[in-house]
């Protein structure tokens, strides 16, 4: 590390961040998704203090950013037709599409696979970044491993302040949840990983399958083993209709133990819990909204306080899919199923 103070700079400074890279350091940027900690991906050194700064497993292999196709050709064997269309149509934007990879992408970055993924951001900061330096540029989430993503600078700084050379402040981020990372060397393409991009945009275009049951026991993205997006309360990701009464039934007995306990739920439903912190989701059934402050509200319950975190399900479709998908892990499995009356 050997970093004293981490530099605050404003997309202005993009030169600075851009110098700074060339020598090595690692420097969080935002995106249209999350902050993400970028390092020279040609230079093995370099990506090393990625892993150091976010104590992250060796063999968690990292997103190779580009300023577009033209950069990813020499990193990728080959382009499947399908995957190329995939690009016209979602690049710049939140998809992450793994291809065989060339004697170029330094092993560190693939974590020894021979597939790299691959995805052009579309964020005016990460894209000038890209543009300023001539190398593309290896970034997972500027967090420490395991906590929730980052969608603001504070949110890099409570993490890797003092750890990293920089963090580029670009304000809050737009999707809020991670790109959707697309297997491409299998038939059909498969989803690693549900985000930005829905598994129903995807198939507009070409054949894709998610396989929710494979990702909860089988885990086919290697980062997907690990503990992910866990504040310090205990989080419990409570589904159905019956999700209210279980929530107050659950809560009684450590309300009365003098426990913290909060709720993450739609606006309009906050009133169903007068005793608890109410964390609100945006109106209801707003997804995007909910995404982009997902883990906003994750490390609002740590600042709270909260020892106990309860979290009102959403649907399984659309962006629901990636809201979920990040909820079941923040919960490490304590999932509870409400069937019943609907309350409200
Ligand atoms: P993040 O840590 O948020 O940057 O997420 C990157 C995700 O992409 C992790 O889940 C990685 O495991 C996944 N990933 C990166 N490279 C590959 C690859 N070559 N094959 C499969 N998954 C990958
Ligand atoms: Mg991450």
């Amino acid at each position: 590390m050997g970093v004293e103070k981490t530099k605050v700079l404003l997309p202005e400074q993009i030169k600075e961040a851009a110098e700074l890279l060339a020598q090595g350091e690692v420097v969080a940027f935002p995106t249209e998704t999350v902050y993400g900690l970028g390092a020279n991906a040609l230079n093995p050194e370099a990506v090393g203090r990625i892993f150091t700064a976010k104590g992250r497993p060796q063999d968690n292999p990292l997103i190779l950013h580009c300023s577009g196709v033209e950069q990813v050709e020499p990193f990728t064997l080959e382009i499947p037709s399908a995957a190329r269309l995939l690009m016209e149509h979602f690049w710049p934007g939140p998809l992450t599409l793994v291809l065989k990879k060339t004697g170029a992408v330094p092993l560190v970055v693939t974590a020894g696979l021979d597939t790299v993924a691959v995805r052009v951001p579309d964020h005016p900061v990460a894209l000038s970044l890209l543009q300023e330096v001539n190398f593309p540029i290896a970034a997972p989430s500027a967090n420490l491993s395991g906590r929730p993503s980052p969608t603001r600078a504070e949110h890099v700084l409570q993490d890797l302040g003092g750890r990293i050379a920089a963090v580029v402040d670009g304000g809050e981020t737009g999707w809020g949840v991670e790109s959707t990372v697309l297997d491409c060397t299998v038939q059909p393409f498969r989803v690693l990983r549900p985000g930005g991009v829905t598994v129903e945009e995807l198939q507009q275009l070409v054949d894709v399958t998610w396989d929710a049951i494979q990702e909860l026991e089988a885990p086919r993205s290697p980062g997907m083993k690990y503990e992910h997006y866990a504040p310090n309360a205990e989080v419990f990701l409570v589904t159905g209709p019956g999700a209210a009464p279980k929530i107050l039934e659950l809560s009684e007995p450590l309300l009365a133990d003098g426990q913290k306990v909060g709720v993450m739920t739609w606006e309009e439903r906050a009133e169903l819990y007068p005793a608890l912190t109410v964390l609100p989701m945006g109106r209801a059934g707003d997804l995007s909204s909910l995404a982009h402050k997902l883990y906003h509200l994750l490390r609002a319950a740590d600042q709270l306080g909260l020892q106990v975190l309860f979290v009102e399900g959403v649907d399984e479709d659309h962006l629901g899919l990636a809201i979920m998908n990040r909820l079941r892990k923040a919960a490490k499995g304590r999932v509870i199923s409400a069937g019943g009356e609907e309350e409200a």
